[in-house]
């Protein structure tokens, strides 16, 4: 199936682990803003000294840098047979931007997933999170844990915790989402493109319940 879709969520929500088996499952990239964001901090490029400010604030990014990145990224050829967009957009600009790309590559949405979790629930799971240096995967030290800690049982790599995961930048995040990207929930769900996902349980029943969701959505 040729999908095209946006997850959002508040910061914390589940949308890269879910990102990584709903991509698999549909057979669609993965578009990660934080991920390429990320990526450019390690690598220490001009994009990613540039973000690094924003994102240890836990501030957007600007809109300029982050559109142009998206702008690049989608018109790469391995996203021409459906994508998921992870991260982006997270305000009103970067939504009519994300239009006017679309627009351009002559195509369309289908589905604006949106992962509902409380605030509580959220600040576990992101005060817990884990990632791999080596290939990305996300672990969490309770909800989803390593056989040996500090190290990834995927690939060995060794486990880091993000520096926007301390509890005050945590605070800001959320903040910057109630202002800046809960309002897209309207703006998508009026455009019928909305479907609200209960992301709380197993990730395996998240999955499922993600995978059905959309299946009735699309079909
Ligand atoms: P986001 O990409 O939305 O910021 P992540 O996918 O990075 O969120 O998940 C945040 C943390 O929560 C990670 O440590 C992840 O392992 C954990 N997590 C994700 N989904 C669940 C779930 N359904 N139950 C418990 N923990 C989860
Ligand atoms: P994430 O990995 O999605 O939690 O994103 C981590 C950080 O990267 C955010 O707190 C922002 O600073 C930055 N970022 C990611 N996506 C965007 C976006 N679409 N617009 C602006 N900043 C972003």
């Amino acid at each position: 199936m040729k999908l095209r879709v946006v997850l959002v969520g508040p910061p914390g929500a589940g949308k890269g682990t879910q990102a990584q088996f709903l991509s698999e499952q549909f057979d669609i990239v993965q578009v990660s803003t934080g991920d390429i964001f990320r990526a450019n901090v390690g690598n220490g490029t001009t994009l990613g000294l540039e973000a690094k400010k924003y994102m240890d604030a836990g501030e957007l990014v600007p809109d300029s840098v982050t559109i142009a990145m998206v702008r690049d990224r989608l018109a790469e050829a391995d996203v021409r047979h459906g994508f998921l967009l992870d991260g982006f957009p997270r305000n009103a600009e970067q939504a009519a931007a994300l239009d006017t790309l679309l627009g351009e590559l002559d195509t369309e949405l289908d589905a604006v997933l949106e992962m509902q979790v409380d605030n509580d629930e959220i600040i576990r799971r992101l005060a817990g999170r884990r990632t791999c240096h080596g290939c990305g995967q996300i672990w969490h030290v309770d909800y989803d844990p390593t056989q040996v800690e500090g190290t990834c049982d995927a690939c060995g790599g060794e486990l880091y915790q993000r520096e926007d995961d301390q509890p005050g930048t945590i605070r800001r995040r959320l903040e910057v989402y109630d202002e800046q990207t809960a309002p897209l929930v309207r703006y998508y769900s009026e455009r019928a493109l909305l479907v609200p996902l209960d992301a709380t349980g197993d990730v395996e029943d998240v999955t499922a319940r993600a995978i059905e969701a959309l299946k009735r959505a699309t079909s």
